[in-house]
């Protein structure tokens, strides 16, 4: 029987423990702690509102009876899901059956990448089949390792015995919403089961990564609709049954176009489940990527379900220290507030979990239900700095994906870094020029894929007075990544699109030397803008051989490096180099100050002073009855910057003492209240001087709104 809104549960839920009973499919004494009981006094001692509980694992194996699946074997009699889903059901916990698109059976149904050498990687370890398993008449089961996953390929018959058994899990069980985990394949896949569609789409050209890479609009578009079509049956099937569908989404930002996850999924889905990026990508994320995170699934029409990920490389059950905890959901609970979890921590494969991950997690969810009451807040406006899930998608085809997803994560650290307050905007969710007409800036980093209506709408926006800062290609293509003859903001800007620069490093203009940007930049001529610098070009005397960055400055050529342009009662900017891929990818603090410098010739009202190091974050929102909550999020770690073979647990968050804070305006020292620290304020000229007494690992200072 069909419900309005099977989702509808998810807004009372503040915390959710992702229960990863995972368990190696050939350990013969996998589940040697099995009591329904402990696990269950485990799970309610973490008091949690929602917990994810596994009906099949990693392996493709059930934890119930199935029709269709092999059921795990130490298991026995018991029906794990039934038994843990019952009890939480008998203590007022909802749930989630949490199933994996994981298999080790049918090697055949394995994704096969096409690489960039066009060889297509087989899968072919030798298969050993766990004998135990052939009694169930099921098909063999392969032994497969941790990590070794045999990922089927989306276009696989494990389609449809993935719906076969949603239905089994919706019909049987009285859980609340189901879980698809791991619904993806990273590369391009010329298995069996794609070549079809790949020889439609190549059009008879043999099939190679480069010929997928020209029809790139076409092969994506495919994968995406691929992908959003069984979403779209896996919801229909959990609708009807009364539940929601709740499956992970991941995060663009962190990942490659050809994951396929795209807002294609959004229709369909009552929650939009993601993770923590710090331990799942540590070659890239870094300790912004949960408020990153957040802010862009703020922006995604769907209550988020925001999982904390341990996975310390080789530690998986095992929990990450509580600071590290504390330092997520700081970030979190100041960017939108969504159900807080923990994932990839808890039981080992004996069913046993660590009790000091059961006391931590039962602290952090403790904590974060008191500190996330009260009713829905808005974002104080300021600087729109736009996601383009067009140009993640169609600008650069291929793995390995960075030109565009690194410029927006240099710009995102620059302005949190400088304490300026942001949203993540998602070009899908723009539909008119009220939702940007509140920003007093708009950021368009590298924004290559800008379709006809939202160019107007951006357009529309500077001409009634905003302010635009636009890099590199912006609006070079329309929205499936075909070129332009020219920038569809050319007039906007002022500038005309000449080519892409030649060399693979330009220079800025800085004080006393210019500063080396190893990165794309675009050669343009100004038009109707004034042209405040110019590009500089590397050394010809002094090639980049070796290093393959090229650190000696050589002369200023004609193309503009950064222009300014009047347009109707706003401003618009444009800077040719992409700095902030740049600086996301080398980190080099001149490229830090360069990102200061043009935030600050924007000129953006002082909506306050800050006086704390970068890696305090600050985060304002607007609540009822003229409220301003004002968010300090404290990222100061101990010695780990890391190199790419090292990572350590965060494991302190250094407490700042000193940090100053000024509201300007005529406000009430006595009606500033602040959680989790001690204020003291003072009345000045300027306005209220807040002195915050020491930070740990967030604030939160509640003041009267002062709107204008
Ligand atoms: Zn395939």
């Amino acid at each position: 029987m069909p419900v309005n809104d099977p989702g509808a549960f998810l807004g009372s839920c503040r915390s959710i423990m992702w229960y990863d009973q995972y368990c190696e499919n050939y350990y013969e004494r996998g589940f040697k702690s099995y009591q329904p009981e402990a696990v269950l006094d485990d799970l309610l001692r973490m008091d949690a509102d929602l917990y994810a509980i596994y009906a099949t694992n990693q392996w493709g194996l059930a934890y119930y009876d199935s029709d269709i699946l092999p059921k795990y074997v130490p298991l026995g009699e018991h029906d794990y899901l039934a038994e843990i889903v019952d009890g939480l059901r008998a203590h007022g916990k909802h749930t989630i059956a949490y199933m994996n698109w994981l298999d080790s059976r049918h090697p055949e149904w394995r994704w096969q990448k096409l690489g960039r050498d066009d060889v297509v990687s087989h899968p072919t370890e030798e298969l050993v089949e766990i004998p135990v398993y052939a009694a169930q008449g099921k098909g063999p089961v392969y032994a497969v390792e941790y990590g070794e996953w045999f990922l089927p390929c989306i276009n696989s018959p494990r389609r449809e015995e993935t719906l076969r058994v949603a239905a089994e899990v919706a019909s049987r069980y009285p859980v609340d919403a189901l879980h698809l985990d791991m619904f993806f394949n990273p590369g391009i896949c010329a298995c069996p089961h794609c070549q079809e569609g790949l020889d439609r789409i190549v059009g008879g050209e043999p099939i190679t990564y480069q010929a997928v890479c020209d029809h790139w609009d076409a092969y994506l578009a495919w994968r995406q609709e691929v992908s959003a079509s069984l979403i779209a049956r896996l919801a229909e099937i959990a609708h009807d049954h009364g539940k929601a569908l709740a499956p992970n989404s991941f995060c663009p930002v962190y990942m490659d176009p050809l994951i396929a996850v795209s807002s294609q999924w959004w229709p369909h889905i009552d929650s939009y489940v993601t993770e923590a990026w710090l331990r799942l990508r540590p070659q890239f994320a870094d300790v912004h990527s949960s408020t990153i995170t957040a802010k862009w699934v703020r922006s995604v029409p769907k209550p988020a379900l925001f999982l904390v990920t341990g996975q310390h490389p080789g530690f998986s059950h095992a929990t990450l220290a509580a600071p590290e905890y504390a330092m997520h959901a700081a970030a979190v609970r100041s960017n939108g507030r969504p159900t807080l979890g923990s994932c990839g921590q808890g039981p080992y494969p004996s069913t046993r979990t660590s009790p000091r991950a059961i006391d931590y997690i039962r602290d952090l969810f403790a904590q974060y239900t008191i500190q996330t009451k009260g009713p829905a807040r808005e974002t104080v406006k300021q600087v729109g700095l736009l996601w383009s899930e067009d140009t993640w998608g169609y600008y650069e085809p291929g793995e390995d994906t960075r030109a565009y997803r690194y410029e927006f994560l240099g710009y995102a650290r620059a302005l949190l870094e400088s304490h300026r307050i942001l949203d993540v905007l998602i070009d899908s969710q723009i539909a008119e020029l009220a939702d940007l007409a509140s920003y007093e800036l708009l950021i368009l980093p590298n924004v290559a894929c800008l379709d006809d209506r939202l160019a107007k709408l951006v357009a529309a926006y500077v001409r009634q007075g905003g302010k635009l800062l636009a890099t590199a290609e912006t609006s070079l293509c329309d929205a499936r990544g075909r070129r332009r003859n020219s920038l569809a903001l050319g007039d906007v800007l002022g500038v005309a699109y000449q080519g892409r620069y030649q060399h693979p490093t330009c220079y800025l203009e800085d004080e006393l030397e210019p500063c080396a940007c190893p990165s794309e930049a675009a050669m343009v001529r100004g038009t109707t803008a004034e042209v405040l610098q110019r590009l500089i070009a590397p050394d010809p005397d002094y090639p980049n051989e070796g290093t393959g960055i090229d650190l000696v400055p050589g002369p200023t050529t004609d193309h503009p490096m950064l222009t300014a342009h009047r347009y109707g009662h706003g401003q618009a900017w444009y800077l040719a180099a992409t700095l902030g891929k740049a600086y996301y990818t080398y980190g080099y603090f001149r490229m830090a100050h360069l990102l200061e410098g043009l935030l600050r010739r924007l000129d953006l009202k002082q909506l306050y002073q800050l006086d704390a190091p970068k890696s305090v974050e600050i985060h304002l929102e607007r609540g009822q009855q003229d409220t301003l909550y004002v968010h300090l999020v404290n990222l100061t770690t101990p010695a780990a910057v890391p190199a790419r073979e090292i990572v350590r647990s965060v494991d302190e968050i250094v407490p700042l003492h000193g940090i100053r804070l000024l509201l300007p305006g005529r406000l009430d020292p006595q009606s500033v209240a602040c959680d989790g620290a001690q204020v003291s304020a003072e009345v000045t000229e300027a306005g209220l001087w807040l002195s915050i007494d020491s930070l740990e690992d967030g604030c939160t200072i509640i003041v009267p709104w002062a709107s204008e």
